[in-house]
C-alpha cells in the first residue's frame, strides 16, 4: 500500500518510558506507520540545552530506543536515529538561523518559561531551539508533524522559517510541514494531580515488572474526599478510574463507574483489577523487550541503519539548499 507521506517526529531521550510516554506519544507513533513514512529521531542535541552532566546520555537513548521497539516501531519501514548521528541538521540550522528575527524567539512562551525554570543557564541553545527543530522535521523534507495542541504554535513557527527560506532564495526546496493535531492526552501520575513524570517520581514505567507494577497502582491517589470504605466515591475525579478507561474492558469500566459511585467497590480492590488488566496490556510489550535485549548489539544496530537511510535524504536536501543558496 503506498503511503500517505512522510511523517517526522522527536523526543528527548529519556531513558525508560512510561505509561505518559506511551499513552502521549508512542501509541501514536506505533499507529502512524500504517499510514505514512515515519521519521522518528531520539533528539540528543536538543537534550543539551538543559542537561547538567552528559553521562547518562548513551544509555538513554538505548533505553528509550529499547522501549520504542518493544512497543510497535518497525525499524524495517520506520527510520529510527540518533539526532547527533546525522550532523547536516546542525549545517541547516545555521542557515535557518539567519532568517529567524531574534526578537520572534524570545517573545516565545516556551523560551520565557524555560529562562524561568533555569535561570542559572540561559544559554544559546535554549533560544534556538525552534530553529532546530525545524532544521530536524524539514532537512527530511516531513509533510506531517504530529503535535498536541498546545505545540502548534511552534509548528507554524518553522512554516514561517520554511516560507522565509523559499521566498529569500526563490525556491521551492523546503517542504511547509502540516500539522496532524492529535489529541494527547495529558496522563496524570500516581499522585493524582501532576502531569506523570520521571523528574516528579510519579510515573510508572512500561518496563516495570508485574510486581512493581502493581505496587505502584496501590501508591495511586484516588478520590480525595472517600475517606472510609462505606463512603461513596466519584470516578470522575479520580485517577484510577481513568486508567481504567485505558486499560480495562468496557464491562469492568462500567461496574467501576456504577460500583464506586454507590461504595460497592473499595478503592484496594478497584485497584487490584487495573493493576490486573494494566499488566495484562503490558504484557506483549514485556515480551519483546526481553526478546530485543537477548539479542545483544540489536538497538545499536538499528540506530545506525536509521542513521544511514535518515543520511542519504539529509545529504540530498542539503545539497539543493547550498545549491538554493547559491554558496559558492
Ligand atoms: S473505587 Fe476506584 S474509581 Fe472509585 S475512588 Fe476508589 S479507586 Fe477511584
Amino acid at each position: 500500500m503506498s503511503k500517505k507521506g512522510r511523517v517526522f517526529s522527536g523526543a528527548r531521550p529519556t531513558g525508560r518510558q512510561h505509561l505518559g510516554n506511551y499513552l502521549g506519544a508512542i501509541r501514536n507513533y506505533v499507529a502512524l506507520q500504517d499510514e505514512y513514512d515515519c521519521v522518528y529521531c531520539i533528539v540528543d542535541v536538543h537534550a543539551l540545552t538543559t542537561v547538567e552532566t552528559t553521562q547518562e546520555l548513551r544509555q538513554n537513548t538505548a533505553e528509550m530506543a529499547l522501549d520504542w521497539l518493544a512497543a510497535g516501531i518497525r525499524p524495517e519501514e520506520t527510520i529510527v536515529f540518533v539526532q547527533s548521528h546525522v550532523p547536516e541538521v546542525m549545517e541547516l540550522h545555521t542557515y535557518l538561523s539567519m532568517l529567524t528575527a531574534l526578537g520572534k524567539l524570545t517573545d516565545l512562551p516556551t523560551f520565557k518559561e524555560k529562562v524561568r525554570q533555569q535561570p542559572e543557564n540561559v544559554n544559546y541553545g535554549l533560544l534556538g531551539y525552534p530553529v532546530l527543530m525545524t532544521a530536524d522535521i524539514v532537512l527530511y523534507k516531513a509533510d506531517i508533524v504530529p503535535v498536541g495542541i498546545d505545540q502548534a504554535p511552534h509548528l507554524e513557527f518553522a512554516r514561517e522559517i520554511v516560507r522565509s527560506f523559499n521566498y529569500r532564495y526563490n525556491c521551492n526546496v523546503l517542504v511547509e510541514p502540516q500539522a496532524k493535531h492529535t489529541e494527547i492526552p495529558k496522563v496524570i501520575g500516581i499522585d493524582g494531580k501532576e502531569k506523570m513524570s520521571k523528574s516528579l517520581n510519579n510515573h510508572i514505567e512500561l518496563a516495570s515488572t508485574p510486581e512493581e507494577t502493581t505496587a505502584r497502582v496501590r501508591e495511586m491517589v484516588t478520590d480525595p474526599s472517600r475517606m472510609r470504605r462505606t463512603d461513596p466515591g466519584n470516578p470522575d475525579v479520580c485517577n484510577v478510574y481513568t486508567m481504567h478507561k485505558v486499560f480495562s474492558s468496557q464491562e469492568d469500566v462500567e461496574m467501576v463507574d456504577v460500583e464506586c459511585r454507590r461504595a460497592g467497590i473499595g478503592c484496594v480492590d478497584c485497584k487490584k483489577l487495573l493493576a490486573k488488566n494494566m499488566n495484562a496490556d503490558l504484557e506483549p510489550f514485556r515480551a519483546r523487550r526481553v526478546e530485543i535485549s537477548s539479542k545483544p548489539g540489536y538497538v545499536k544496530e538499528v540506530l545506525d541503519e536509521g542513521a544511514n537511510r535518515a543520511r542519504v535524504i539529509a545529504r540530498q536536501t542539503m545539497k539543493e539548499v547550498r545549491e538554493a543558496i547559491q554558496l559558492p
